[in-house]
């Protein structure tokens, strides 16, 4: 379903993402995992066509995004920070994004806009609302059109804890649907039961992309934060014991 080639791109200096190579397909549920600032949302960005990348290229269904939007009515977005505009009240921003879309109202999911009571609050300008009702909004919005790709740039992040669970209850029910799901969260917890895949970011590098079972099984841990805990914690003896090596050739040298 989408393919990325080589992909590189610089802000000024700083390489955010540095020759990534990945095909995802239905059925998975991929989480994009790494530090801040490792070039997560830089990657999903450049997948929406929202950033260009220098170099390299994505394809999505077979075709390559390269101004064209029109891709874009088959991926459900929620962003990390949801930009609206201010005076928008909440039902204004549905009925808009409704009447752009044309889709028959049947056909729409307002499974979300029930379960976060969102019709409550249709009359309130997007400005007054919270950072977490802001989220709801942007989640409800992503799997509105019923898109075969969802794209969750943090999507737990500031939902309270109950909320959290509504939201991944309905994540779990899109997998089941046989959906391509792209999802980044800090809450490792968040993403055990959804994974299916684990793509690792570091300094806009990809350092491993793999089956969640696999990773399970090569660092014997059954969690997900366990399993990244141990690489990480391995990748550091590694580099210490070439440190190691090096300190050793530098001595037998100067004696
Ligand atoms: P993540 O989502 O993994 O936290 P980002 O993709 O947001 O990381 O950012 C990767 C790096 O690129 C960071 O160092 C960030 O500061 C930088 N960056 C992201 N967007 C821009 C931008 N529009 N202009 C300049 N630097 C940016
Ligand atoms: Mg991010």
């Amino acid at each position: 379903m989408i393919r990325i080639e080589n992909l590189k791109k610089k802000f000024k200096k700083l390489q955010a993402l540095d020759d990534i190579n990945a095909f995802f397909n239905q059925g998975q549920v991929i989480s994009l995992i790494g530090p801040n600032g490792s070039g997560k949302t830089t990657l999903i960005k450049c997948i929406l066509g929202m950033v260009r990348a220098d170099s390299g290229s994505i394809h999505v269904n077979g075709k390559q995004i390269n101004g064209d939007p029109s891709y874009r009515s088959q991926i459900g977005y929620m962003p990390q920070i949801g930009r609206y505009p201010d005076n928008m009240k909440v039902g204004q921003l549905f009925r808009m994004l409704k009447n752009i879309r044309k889709m028959p109202e049947t056909e729409l999911d307002t499974d979300l806009l029930v379960k976060f009571n969102l019709v409550s609050i249709f009359d309130k300008p997007m400005r007054t609302l919270s950072g977490g009702t802001r989220q709801k909004v942007s989640a409800a919005l992503a799997f509105y059109f019923n898109p075969a790709i969802l794209i969750l740039d943090e999507p737990t992040a500031g939902l309270d804890p109950l909320s959290s669970e509504i939201l991944k209850e309905k994540i779990m029910q899109e997998k089941q649907k046989n959906k391509l799901i792209l999802i980044t969260s800090h809450i490792l917890s968040d993403l055990d039961e959804l994974t299916t895949d684990v793509m690792y970011l570091q300094e806009g590098k990809m350092i491993f992309y793999k089956e969640l079972s696999v990773l399970k099984k090569e660092t014997n841990e059954e969690k997900l934060g366990k399993a990244i805990a141990s690489i990480m914690k391995g990748g550091k003896r590694e580099a210490l014991w070439i440190d190691e090596v090096l300190a050793l050739k530098e001595t037998v040298k100067t004696n």
